[in-house]
């Protein structure tokens, strides 16, 4: 009998790091789920019917560290030279793994299920008709029954994997364009392989909308739950684009569910070569690998919060911060010898006449000095934050607010009128002392993390206010210990991408111990409530990772679009390498490139196509012409 869970359980335990535990899944020589080590995978970039090219890569990839690769097969003479690609591999003694990544053609998919390990579908668009029409429940169950058949034969495991971008319409008029109608449609397909007996199933949830991404993960985990029984699952952030952002983006939607305790295999998608993926899936899953697996709590709490459904956190806004406000980035200055040239690499300009500073699309409304008062004055926009002891010295100066210790809040006589920043530990909070700080209306909560642990007690320390309706913001702050730029930026996003992806967090205020690169750290912050949707300050790029089907160099022309562009704010592009999947991968994207044939190129503004097939050497100047027809456009 199926146990009565609770309406919102997701995870084993939201407050305790462990690792849920998941049905066993054989790929080739690789067990998935179970408790079984988190597998890597990248993918080829190469026309998969050039065989040595892609040999090449895949050993590239193998040689990085991944435990999977995959392929594109779009037809099936692709399909079949998976064999000699396979066979070469194996004579060079790589036994990793093959998966074949098929669409629209479900004869592709029994193809290659005779020669590699897995096969990966998309729920979306796995059966089409004559015409590109998606088709209905019975042909479905047909084609993936004989599917079914094949892959039972040859041992062949099968990834559903659902793409926010390609729901299929009968998914999208019954659902939406929604984690729900994600869910549903991968359940369609789960009830078909189990009436089928089939069980070496593999879920995929992907979107590069982070919250979506994470939203359809944890309701897919919630539903096997109360079905019984939890396949593995393998995580990835479509089109995550490359660079900081890339990672950025890849460690907010893999790490938050990573730090739930979800998730068997990693996929990282960057806009680079397919084995750069690898080093940082690696980083990502050795944060979180280490977790023991074990079943769901049956005292799974009710804290309040629908882990399904994005909304922030209710607070009452204090000065600047909190209520509707996007979050506050604030910059740590408190090192010694800073003078007024450090707020140009904050993204102040000075007009030189006047001596005024003018904030940045970037630039940091809160300024932290620690125990010094800097010696320079502060730009109008921009607010300091200075130790309590050494605010009392000017406490008579607006630009100025307190950052307290709670004793020293709770023990001082001299408070500012405006805003009082406050330490709160959230491994000993105690919710009377809050309640009794939100009724003196302008104290904003900074709560201090260094580790792991700490994201659990801070999302624990939330859920209790927000039961306990204290809705004092709350500035989120997080620091590592020494460590490479890289590294950072991926436990940095997963620490606040895990709290802002469940509307918690009014502020941000990023710090690395003993690090003076204040540009890096604000521009990282930035980076993350962008790759969250907390507050967006530039253009975003949904570039596809490319593969073997891809039509122009996705990485220079990502380039290229972004010198052009990337002066404008607030925009989505996406950069799609193909015309079969790439305008449903991009799925939210304001605009669109996409390669729809050798050196050419379509267009899109939104989900509608505007130009078709033009010459690629001109599709960037059309780009801009469009955007700027559609008044989006701001001269650099
Ligand atoms: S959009 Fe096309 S080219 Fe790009 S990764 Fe997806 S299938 Fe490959």
């Amino acid at each position: 009998m199926l146990k009565e869970w609770n309406e919102n359980i997701y995870c084993n335990y939201p407050f305790i790091p462990s690792r849920l535990k998941t049905r066993e899944v054989r790929v080739g020589n690789i067990l998935i789920g179970n408790g079984h080590p988190i597998a890597l995978q990248s993918m080829t970039s190469t026309p998969t019917m050039d065989t040595s090219a892609s040999v090449e890569q895949c050993i590239r990839i193998i040689e990085a560290g991944a435990d999977i690769v995959r392929l594109t097969a779009q037809n099936i003479r692709e399909a079949e030279n998976l064999e000699n690609i396979r066979s070469q591999l194996r004579k060079a003694g790589y036994e990793t793994p093959l998966v074949a990544d098929v669409h629209f053609n479900p004869k592709v998919a029994e193809t290659a299920a005779m020669v590699v390990e897995k096969i990966r579908i998309n729920p979306g668009n796995f059966v089409s008709n004559s015409s590109g029409k998606q088709v209905g429940p019975i042909l479905i169950r047909d084609r993936l029954e004989k599917l079914l058949e094949i892959c039972k034969r040859h041992h062949t495991a099968l990834r559903i994997g659902v793409n926010h971008g390609s729901l299929s319409e009968r998914t999208l008029n019954r659902f939406g364009n929604t984690p729900l109608g994600m869910v549903e449609s991968a359940l369609e397909y789960l009830q078909i392989c189990r009436e089928f007996d089939f069980h070496q199933l593999v879920f995929s949830m992907k979107s590069s909308h982070t919250h979506i991404m994470v939203q359809a993960y944890r309701l897919m985990v919630h539903r096997m739950l109360t079905e019984g029984i939890v396949y593995p699952l393998h995580l990835g952030v479509t089109e995550a684009g490359d660079g900081e952002d890339g990672r950025i983006k890849s460690a907010v939607g893999i790490g938050s569910l990573l730090a739930d305790g979800i998730g068997d295999t990693v996929r990282v998608s960057l806009t680079e070569d397919p084995e750069k993926e690898i080093p940082v899936a690696k980083e990502l899953v050795a944060f979180f690998d280490h977790l023991k697996p074990s079943d769901p709590s049956t005292d799974f709490p009710d804290h309040g919060m629908n882990p399904f459904r994005f909304e922030k956190r209710r607070t009452v806004p204090v000065a600047n911060i909190g209520g509707t406000t996007p979050p506050v980035v604030v910059s740590d200055l408190s090192h010694e010898s800073v003078d007024g040239d450090i707020l140009n690499s904050l993204g102040y300009t000075r007009d030189s006449s006047t001596n005024r500073w003018t904030p940045g699309d970037q630039s940091p409304e809160y300024l932290y000095f620690g125990p010094r008062i800097p010696p320079f004055s502060l730009p109008a926009s921009a607010t300091g934050v200075l130790d309590y002891k050494k605010w009392v010295e000017v406490a008579h100066a607006t630009s100025y607010v307190p950052l307290f210790t709670l004793a020293e809040y709770l023990n001082s006589s001299l408070k500012s009128k405006t805003l009082n920043l406050v330490h709160l530990d959230t491994t000993n909070f105690d919710v009377k002392v809050m309640q009794k700080l939100k009724a003196e209306a302008n104290v904003v909560f900074v709560v201090k993390g260094r580790s792991w642990d700490d994201l659990y007690h801070t999302r624990k320390c939330i859920l209790h206010m927000m039961a306990h309706h204290i809705d004092i913001p709350v500035i989120l702050w997080y620091e590592t210990e020494p460590t490479t730029e890289e590294r950072h930026i991926l436990k940095a996003a997963i620490y606040f991408g895990a709290l802002l992806v469940d509307g918690m967090g009014d502020g941000l205020w990023a710090g690395m111990q003993n690090a003076q690169d204040v540009d890096f750290l604000n521009r990282m912050s930035f980076g993350i409530l962008q790759a969250t949707r907390a507050r967006i300050t530039r253009t975003e790029y949904i570039s596809c990772p490319s593969c073997g089907r891809t039509l122009f160099n996705i990485q220079e022309t990502t380039r290229d679009i972004r010198n052009a562009t990337r002066h404008l704010k607030g925009l989505k592009i996406g950069i799609m390498g193909c015309i079969v999947n790439g305008p449903g991968e991009m799925a939210d994207a304001d605009y669109g490139y996409v390669g729809s044939g050798p050196g050419k190129i379509s267009l899109y503004k939104g989900r509608q196509l505007v130009r078709r097939n033009i010459p690629s050497e001109r599709a960037i100047k059309e780009l801009i012409k469009i955007i700027r027809d559609n008044d989006d456009w701001v001269d650099p």
